[in-house]
């Protein structure tokens, strides 16, 4: 059993290095933002400040981020926190998993599902936006996987991949008619419609209660206390919903028929 939690750390922490490179290349692969940052396999990965392409030991994970004291060795510019933390958290998912469902196709595709979860969350943070290019096949992966009832029975699931949508659809709607303006993106909808694909409708409301709580709290942080907290204030949802539905992935604990 450790011997499974040491793989699945290790694979984790490589995995969160390229869910950087994703994070980083995606939103202008995308055309989500107007820079040109190379592909997902082009150029090989260089620093945004000066250029230079990392060395075979700048590209070891979370170590070479502290042997460089977060900085990059050519021009001294600060390599975001977001590096590491990525990387910790994809080790984080890939134990969370091993954990949950021991050594299964379950846990593999456990593993995908939180993967894609933190490349949305953090593009969503950075640039508003929650791609359709991951939302899209995140729900059709769900609800093709649960049709042989892999996590959830596949009713659960198409129910929970429809009602994500249109309850997402109708608080969007719903904002707009209380406040007069957009609140809510349909990405959102997209996102909770392929969270609920993957842990079925039952927990929809888990999601978006863990959800709100987040983003109440990111939003009281970033204005430094709860009053500067101003109703103009944007949060993404994307990053709560995120964790809520990785939270609804460890607890799922439907019994298959
Ligand atoms: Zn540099």
């Amino acid at each position: 059993m450790w011997g499974l939690y040491a793989i699945a750390g290790i694979v984790g922490i490589f995995i969160g290095s390229f869910l950087n490179v994703v994070i980083y290349r995606g939103p202008s692969l995308w055309a989500l933002i107007d820079d040109d940052r190379g592909n997902l396999a082009r150029p090989r990965s260089y620093c945004p400040e000066c250029g230079k392409q990392l060395s075979p030991i700048e590209l070891i994970p979370i170590i070479s981020y502290f042997l460089q004291k977060g900085a990059c060795r050519a021009c001294g510019a600060t390599i975001p926190r977001r590096y590491p933390i990525v990387e910790f958290l994809g080790a984080g998912i890939a134990l969370l998993c091993a954990w949950r469902f021991g050594m299964s196709v379950e846990a593999v595709l456990g593993m995908l599902f939180g993967w894609t979860l933190i490349v949305l969350a953090f593009i969503d943070s950075e640039t508003g936006f929650l791609p359709d290019a991951l939302t899209l096949p995140l729900a059709v992966g769900g609800i093709a996987f649960n049709t042989v009832d892999l996590i959830v029975p596949w009713p659960y699931a198409i129910l929970g991949c429809a009602l994500g949508y249109y309850v997402f659809w109708g608080i969007s709607k719903l904002y707009v008619m209380v406040r007069g303006h957009e609140g809510l993106g349909l990405g959102d909808a997209k996102l909770l419609s392929a969270i609920g694909a993957w842990v079925g409708w039952m927990y929809l409301p888990l999601v978006v209660f863990v959800g709100a709580l987040t983003t109440l709290a990111f939003t009281i942080a970033k204005a430094g206390g709860i009053k500067n907290v101003s109703t103009t204030t944007a949060t993404p949802f994307g990053p709560g919903l995120a964790l809520g539905g990785f939270i609804a992935l460890i607890m799922t604990t439907y019994s298959v028929y």
